[in-house]
């Protein structure tokens, strides 16, 4: 049997805070429990978040915690020639479809549709449903508005994929000590989800599932905020003839107020912490590491 390979990918959109420093020392303590290695990917498919030069500073951040990794490390940015053709094939086999929807006109349409009596489903983000407007658009005019350089996302038609993939299936949780156990996974409650957004022909899901499965990633561990995500990954995973690693989503630290831990929120980053004298150490310990 190959050895486990797990991964921690940080986006740089920001420099590492005390819940990064939570997640990549789990990842690292996982890896070593069950005698695999752990990675370090840079998720960093964002155009106008990614900044390249905190990359470094994150390397810094970890090595202070005493995490190395091995080179060279995987960087999203590098492979959207991967992404694009994964993403022609979808369009090919039509389980995607253009978008052209603004945010504001989703919104209206969904504000229309609440006024008429419609109930309104919300994904498991808190975000109304994509209420299917560009889904039936004939190819003739979604061609045109392409050629005329409109703007648009690739949405997921969730109906098609799951006929292609049908129910029911799901993914395996596993415990840091290996135990685990099959949950059903549901996707379709993301409803028409965007597989690649206007700026790059990829999105957070896409990209994420492709580069699990190149880089042969077994387990995963990450946050409980993407454990809904992952109903999406497993059904991407599906069709795209891709492998399924196990999951474990471990808990979120928050701030002192209870809130999310965020850079907007101006929560300190480790580079604060280490500035006012905190050591690695007292780090690991208040992380129970
Ligand atoms: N890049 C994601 C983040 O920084 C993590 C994605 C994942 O672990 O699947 O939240």
């Amino acid at each position: 049997m190959s050895v486990p390979l797990l991964r921690f990918a940080p986006s740089p959109n920001g420099r590492l805070h005390f819940g990064h420093a939570y997640s990549a020392l789990l990842n690292d303590d996982v890896a070593r429990r069950l005698g695999g290695r752990c990675l370090l990917r840079i998720e960093d498919i964002d155009p106008g978040r990614s900044r390249p030069e905190l990359i470094g500073a994150i390397e810094e951040d970890l090595a202070w915690l005493g995490l190395t990794y091995e080179r060279p490390m995987r960087r999203q940015s590098e492979h959207m020639g991967v992404y694009r053709r994964a993403l022609d094939q979808l369009i090919e086999r039509r389980l995607v479809y253009p978008c052209f929807c603004s945010r504001g006109t989703i919104r209206a349409r969904v504000a229309q549709m609440q006024a008429a009596g419609t109930r309104i489903i919300v994904d498991p983000d808190g975000t109304p449903i994509y209420p299917g407007t560009c889904r039936t658009m004939s190819d003739e005019q979604s061609a045109q508005l392409r050629s005329r350089g409109a703007p648009h996302t690739w949405r997921l038609d969730m109906a098609r994929a799951l006929d292609v993939a049908p129910y029911p299936f799901g993914f395996r949780c596993f415990e840091p000590d290996g135990s685990g156990a099959d949950v059903p996974a549901d996707p379709s409650r993301w409803g028409d989800a965007v597989i690649a957004r206007r700026d790059v022909p990829t999105s957070y899901h896409l990209s994420v599932v492709l580069d699990d499965d190149a880089q042969g990633i077994s387990h995963i561990v990450r946050g409980a905020d993407l454990l809904a995500a992952t109903d999406l990954h497993v059904l991407l995973q599906r069709l795209l003839g891709l492998r399924s690693p196990a999951y474990h989503h471990h808990r979120l630290i928050m701030a002192e107020d209870g809130e999310k831990l965020a850079k907007s929120r101006g929560s300190e980053t480790l580079g604060d912490l280490r500035a006012r004298g905190v050591t690695s150490a007292e780090i690991r310990a208040k992380l129970g590491f």
